[in-house]
């Protein structure tokens, strides 16, 4: 039997059964395609060994494919009414355990333990950026990610130098991005504004560059991106000062040379091993801002 809770007439009945108008704040928009939904569920390779974590069941159009592919399936809905409706409609589901949560607020570590997993989700778009940082930054991190988000969003974070972003930065550092496919908002009940896509993010066994602390590394390039249009020279000086460091511009156009960064460069030209080079050769002049 095909899955029973893609169609668009069962997730309308369910919504009227609820007696539930879908929320925008949550990100609401259910999947009625049955075509994507087999897209994310290859992509995501499930086999019976695997721990998948779900973000936003829903109406469980997803959950009813990750329960029979995977061997466990954790589920975090942050609306009541549809954890308790998921919660009696897989009754019968051994392996499906559903969280009533905020995901932000739960730490992956306490479902899976220190277990590989998987995370797999039609992500509520208003946590896109929140939530892949929340997963990405987890200890432990999932070894593979397949999430709908905004095609836009999508797009800017498997962008190449010269179109990189702190968001591209903060994902490639950990992860590997692809786009599994793109999405056309009639994929969805209700259709939201924008279209989307697939990301799949595997992640790597250790970033492509070595920073001994990842938060001052990410301020620098923060800095960088404060002010994107503007030539390095003047951007990071800048950027930094509104980061509340200041530093003098010489000195860090001097930093950019030594890091064999032209500092006629905009941010966005940059690679991840090049702001790495950067960083370093800011190191000197951070440590006495920060003193300062
Ligand atoms: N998986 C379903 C599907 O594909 O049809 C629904 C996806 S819908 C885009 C996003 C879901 O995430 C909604 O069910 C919404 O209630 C839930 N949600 C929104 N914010 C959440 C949060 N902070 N934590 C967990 N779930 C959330």
């Amino acid at each position: 039997m095909g899955n029973p809770y893609i169609t668009p007439g069962r997730v309308r009945a369910a919504l009227n059964t609820l007696n539930l108008r879908p929320s925008r704040d949550l990100g609401q928009n259910f999947l009625i395609d049955a075509q994507v939904l087999q897209q994310i569920v290859a992509a995501a390779a499930l086999t019976p060994e695997d721990v998948v974590i779900e973000v936003g069941p829903g109406l469980g159009a997803l959950t009813y494919e990750l329960v029979q592919h995977a061997g466990k399936v954790y589920a975090i809905e942050l609306d009541r009414r549809l954890a308790a409706r998921l919660r009696d409609e897989f009754r019968a589901a051994a392996n499906l355990e559903v969280v009533q949560a905020d995901v932000l607020r739960v730490d992956p570590a306490t479902l899976v333990g220190a277990a590989p997993y998987k995370v797999v989700a039609n992500l509520p778009y208003q946590i896109t950026s929140a939530a892949l940082r929340h997963f990405l930054e987890a200890v432990p991190a999932p070894q593979l990610m397949v999430v709908m988000v905004q095609r836009e969003v999508a797009e800017r974070i498997v962008a190449q130098p010269p179109d990189m972003s702190v968001l591209a930065h903060a994902v490639q550092f950990y992860a590997e991005p692809s786009i599994v496919a793109r999405v056309p908002a009639e994929a969805f009940l209700p259709a939201p504004k924008v279209d989307s896509a697939v990301l799949r993010l595997v992640r790597r066994p250790q970033p492509p560059v070595a920073v001994d602390d990842v938060d001052a590394f990410f301020r620098t390039i923060k800095a960088g991106f404060l002010q994107a249009r503007k030539k390095l020279a003047n951007a990071l000086p800048g950027g930094l000062a509104g980061l509340g460091l200041r530093v003098d511009k010489e000195a860090v156009v001097h930093a950019l040379v030594a890091a064999g960064v032209d500092p006629n460069r905009r941010a966005e030209t940059l690679t991840l091993q090049e702001w790495a080079r950067v960083h370093a050769a800011l190191g000197p002049l951070l440590a006495g801002a920060r003193a300062s």
